[in-house]
């Protein structure tokens, strides 16, 4: 089995589950920091063991262009390049090619689009984008699919999913004629649990105690269909029915308010079978996201906790604190009194101010190594919630009165 997915706790449509991919066990509803380039910008992958980040996301479109599938592939995909032995997820690089390209160019084909380095044409097809996702190697990876832009008209919108829709279908057969691919053979090192360095071996060394024999990706579906609830329900259920091990909501944090964001999210998590894990992409503020995993998201990523921590603004227990304010100057406390990550238990604000103030980039590390622990402990929060939530409901049953 490449993935399983067990729920736990429930608590109304919230769950607390366990998925079990190829590179671990992961506990959800669970935050994955984004490490675009094959890297969590700032902070070296023992540091993220240590937090307990169990699974991060890399960009597909980002490693494509630099330093290239190929590259990666040989060194036994991202997990023997990078030397992260956990669990990794990659986007299919639809958003990013829709994000960041003035000049794409969109058929029934596929996309093409120029680089943001330098300029160069290239083209991505559902093909292509399972292609360089197999190359990667990560544990779940996404089918291609297009982000309709915000606002679309209702026209404009179904076209767009329809044409997600055969994408998927393509992405699903390409993926399924060639999963057995992935390039998990190599040897690499790796810190184990303890943080000691271990020769690892995957796939087809039975070494590694054979469990990863027969194991491979798992591609999830994207649910698309703009803002309009209706084509959302109907994107749902056509993507169900193509049939895939787990399900995403795409198309979303697209420029639209926040409330309208909280509604697709809602009604669409109606329509995704209850015993397949649901992804909501590129979301959100702490409390958005424990508000999505209250509704029955199990899985999360978003490239605000790095990117907000290296621009100075942090999120704490008692609010958003941005460093760089002349209050901070001789203040003598830890960033967050309630936060027991390796910043707060051992730095002041002064001191992290100051190196905001002079652009050190220990500031920026270490700013962004609370904020992924801020967020990884909200997930905790929330998952210890649910947990709570059925018991107390458990409890009140067994107290209430007899019959
Ligand atoms: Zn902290």
């Amino acid at each position: 089995m490449s993935i399983q997915f067990q729920i736990g706790a429930t608590d109304g449509p919230a769950r607390v589950g366990r998925l079990t991919i190829p590179h671990g066990v992961i506990e959800t509803p669970v935050f994955m920091p984004v490490g675009t380039l094959a890297s969590v910008k700032g902070v070296p992958q023992d540091v993220l063991e240590e937090l307990g980040v169990e699974i991060l996301l890399g960009n597909t479109y980002h490693l494509y262009l630099r330093p290239g599938i190929e590259t990666i592939r040989r060194m036994g995909g991202l997990h023997g390049f990078m030397s992260w032995d956990r669990a990794i997820l990659t986007d299919s690089g639809g958003f990013q090619v829709f994000s960041l390209n003035e000049l794409r160019k969109v058929s029934e084909d596929g996309v093409t689009f120029r680089s943001h380095l330098d300029g160069s044409s290239h083209f991505f097809s559902p093909e292509s984008a399972m292609e360089a996702q197999i190359g990667l190697g990560a544990d779940i990876i996404m089918a291609f699919d297009e982000c309709t832009e915000y606002p679309a008209e209702r026209e404009r919108a179904r076209a767009s999913m329809e044409m997600t829709l055969r994408w998927a279908e393509r992405s699903k057969k390409y993926f399924e004629e060639h999963k057995n691919e992935v390039p998990w053979r190599t040897r690499y090192l790796s810190a184990d649990r303890e943080g000691k360095q271990v020769l690892r071996f995957a796939q087809d060394d039975n070494s590694d105690g054979g469990d990863r024999h027969y194991q491979t990706q798992s591609l999830f579906g994207i649910v698309q269909g703009g803002m309009d609830l209706e084509l959302r329900r109907e994107s749902a259920l056509r993507t169900v029915e193509i049939g895939f091990p787990g399900y995403a909501i795409g198309g979303l944090s697209v420029g639209e308010p926040r409330e309208l964001t909280r509604e697709v999210v809602e009604s669409t998590l109606e329509h995704l079978p209850a015993d397949k894990p649901r992804y909501l992409m590129g979301v959100g503020t702490p409390e958005e996201i424990s508000e999505y995993a209250r509704m029955g998201v199990d899985m999360m990523d978003c490239v605000l906790p790095t990117r907000a921590a290296r621009h100075g603004l942090l999120f704490t227990s008692e609010g958003k604190v941005s460093i760089k304010q002349a209050r901070y100057t001789q203040d003598e406390g830890p960033l967050d009194p309630n936060c027991g990550c390796l910043v707060c238990r051992r730095y002041s604000r002064a001191y992290l101010r100051h190196l905001y103030a002079s652009n050190e980039l220990l500031g920026q590390v270490l700013n962004t190594i609370h904020n992924v622990t801020y967020y990884l402990d909200t997930m905790r929060a929330v998952r210890h919630a649910i947990q709570l939530g059925e018991r107390a409901r458990f409890l009140s049953e067994q107290s209430g009165p007899k019959p």
